[in-house]
């Protein structure tokens, strides 16, 4: 919740783009694997290795209209959506002997994927909501709605869950978030540039249009619109960007419920802990005691009807995906046209596929890593990590600026790593859930209800590693340093990430460098506040900590000069951690496949040495093509390096880059002044 999962790439992870006319569409090619056609000869990779790798993958898959960028990720997230697709379809079909688990996905799918009982029913799923709303008479009233709201899976005024506490990772606590923003990031609401300005004004006409799409006039929706942006305005004040929220100091306040309501007491915390469905609790973190603080101004500026109109926006904005087509286009209009540069919505079935997934992610998966994952690629992965984790090792012990403590506690912090691969061992218990063929927005509100239960039911728990962030067929990977664990879903264990027909230098290059990078993160600039038992704790020395946050100040600097797109620079802060991982992952990658070599140099393939593979193998997963839009969204709530900087970035602090290719000293694909911390 506070964004401290480290995962490989946010593309995934981003809200799916919302529903879109139905239209044939075609198979994927199932091979996405690397081709050394692809290359492109005219390009010398020591002066751009990425458009030597890439530029002519990405003009032979232009983006799609439906999507905000493209590349070889979404190209083996898609061959996993059209697997879902069939295995939802079949599970749809209501036949004697479906199981409880068919009847609940296949239900959910084809509920989503009633278009005409949808336009039927028009907004009446939402009426109960939106009289249970005007039934507000006065602000002490606002706790009892936001509760209803919150389980319904609506985000208003500020975030409730579960974490485990940072300070005894074995503890599940409590915790209260900022939250009731409708734009991705608080700086949206304050960046003053001509773009930023232009953005404001086109989210409040969206407000707007929504309103009207209720039934309001325009000049009552104008002026709703303009009450939720000053409510959102207000409430952005206090909230931290992405930047400061990587520090884990800084979101890390425990506070006993009485000091927390003390903060804001225009607001009856005590009715909203009694009713949300949380077990008993004394203490809990809040992530953010200014955001809090000031809260209180915002509740107390407002007029019960000004919250009101704002809770009647987010329950709309919340539930667009399940309501008729004008909601969903002109949701789509803002979100993912306007913000991301979409040009068209996605197919409704690829929409439906996410959603189910979204809702019931482990029941699909269940069923999907029954069909993709078999005992050999849960065994070669295992093996890899085994290779991954001793280079790491290596390269702790020979690190010419740790300190012979340090090195000790780092050790022990890699032993502790624990790995999951391909899926949970304990898989989530539906069977509390109703899904009910024919109610596509009460089936998704009643899916969010289940999980939020779910993870309330934790506060005061042991932590469960069992438990996984997402489901089997996620095309990504995680490290997480409350827990000290790594994860690799099944979804990724596949090419262009691992390949069992390709050799050892692409799979080290690709899935290799991905463990690596996942490793590493453990020793990041954030990963390396937290020890070996998931706990934030100092373990270096003061020498040991200076030299490194030197080293990661040199990364800091390397990226913070890589353009994005236009004049918009790399924030080399918020990318940090994850381009310290690029680099590390790499570079103990490479430390690996030299180990399976054993003295003997492979035979070149295609013309190409192993080495020279290795780096193809890693710029081959980061082809990607994106939207201006799209870019500009990235550097503000994304905390990877844009795709070409996580290439060109890594390979030119690495001498063995230049060896491998013969590059001069000189040229743009070696750094001058090569940054290493691992
Ligand atoms: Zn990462």
């Amino acid at each position: 919740m506070r964004n401290f999962l480290k995962v490989l790439t946010v593309s995934m992870m981003l809200v799916p783009a919302v529903f879109a006319q139905d239209k044939p569409a075609a198979k994927p090619s199932a091979d996405v694997r690397f081709s050394a056609d692809l290359l492109d000869k005219s390009i010398d990779p020591c002066n751009d290795f990425y458009a030597y790798a890439c530029s002519k993958w990405m003009a032979q898959n232009p983006i799609p209209a439906d999507r905000s960028s493209w590349g070889r990720f979404n190209e083996l997230a898609e061959r996993g959506e059209y697997i879902v697709r069939d295995i939802l379809e079949k599970a749809a079909v209501d036949r004697p002997g479906r199981s409880a688990s068919e009847q609940k996905i296949g239900d959910y799918y084809a509920s989503c994927m009633d278009e005409t009982a949808i336009e039927k029913a028009g907004t009446k799923p939402l009426q109960a909501d939106f009289d249970s709303i005007a039934a507000i008479r006065s602000k002490a009233e606002l706790a009892k709605e936001i509760v209803r709201l919150h389980r319904e899976g609506t985000d208003v005024l500020f975030g409730f869950d579960s974490d485990s506490d940072f300070k005894n990772a074995s503890q599940m606590i409590a915790e209260v978030d900022q939250g009731g923003l409708g734009m991705p990031d608080r700086d949206y609401y304050f960046k003053d540039d001509e773009k930023s300005v232009e953005l404001r004004k086109k989210y409040v006409a969206h407000v707007a249009k929504m309103f009207t799409l209720l039934g309001d006039d325009e000049a009552r929706a104008a002026a709703e619109a303009k009450v939720v942006m000053e409510i959102e305005t207000g409430l952005a004040k206090g909230a931290l960007d992405q930047t400061t929220r990587r520090d884990p100091q800084k979101v890390y306040h425990k506070l006993t419920s009485r000091e927390l309501a003390a903060l804001s007491p225009a607001f009856n915390w005590n009715l909203y802990f009694e009713d949300v469905g949380a077990p008993r609790f004394d203490s809990l973190n809040v992530v953010e005691p200014e955001f809090i603080k000031n809260m209180q101004e915002v509740v107390t500026a407002h007029s019960p009807d000004d919250w009101k109109t704002y809770l009647r926006w987010h329950t709309m904005h919340a539930n667009a995906p399940g309501l008729p087509t004008a909601f969903v286009n002109e949701n789509f209009d803002f979100y993912d046209k306007t913000l991301r540069g979409t040009k068209e919505l996605r197919p409704r079935w690829k929409r439906c596929v996410s959603y189910t997934n979204a809702a019931l992610g482990e029941l699909v998966g269940q069923i999907y890593v029954q069909q993709t994952f078999g005992a050999e690629g849960k065994e070669r992965t295992l093996a890899m990590v085994g290779a991954l984790e001793k280079a790491l090792g290596e390269d702790i012990k020979s690190s010419p600026w740790m300190g012979t403590e340090t090195k000790t506690q780092a050790l022990v912090k890699l032993q502790a790593i624990t790995n999951r691969i391909g899926y949970t061992d304990k898989w989530r218990d539906y069977s509390a859930l109703q899904i009910a063929h024919g109610d596509a927005l009460g089936n998704s509100q009643r899916a969010s209800q289940h999980d939020l239960q779910r993870r309330l039911d934790k506060i005061g728990k042991p932590l469960d590693k069992r438990d996984w962030p997402y489901p089997p067929m996620t095309v990504n990977a995680t490290y997480d340093p409350s827990q000290n664990n790594v994860t690799f879903p099944a979804g990724i264990l596949q090419p262009p990430f691992y390949d069992n027909r390709a050799d050892d230098a692409m799979n080290f290059g690709a899935i290799g460098a991905v463990i690596g990078h996942e490793l590493t993160h453990g020793f990041d600039d954030q990963g390396s506040q937290f020890d070996a038992d998931g706990n934030l704790r100092d373990w270096w020395t003061a020498n040991d900590k200076k030299q490194f946050e030197e080293r990661t100040g040199c990364v800091k600097d390397q990226y913070a000069n890589f353009v994005a797109v236009d004049d918009l620079k790399v924030n080399g802060k918020l990318t940090l951690g994850e381009n310290t991982a690029d680099n590390g992952g790499m570079r103990i990658a490479y430390m690996a496949l030299l180990n399976t070599f054993a003295g003997k140099e492979p035979a070149p393939i295609d013309g190409l040495s192993a080495e020279q593979r290795f780096f193809l193998g890693w710029a081959n997963v980061w082809c990607q093509s994106r939207t201006d839009a799209i870019s500009r969204m990235m550097v503000t709530v994304d905390p990877h390096s844009p795709p070409k900087y996580r290439v060109n970035g890594t390979i030119s602090n690495m001498p063995e880059f230049r060896e491998a290719y013969h590059c001069a000293a000189t040229a743009p694909m070696v750094n001058q002044n090569a940054c290493r911390v691992w």
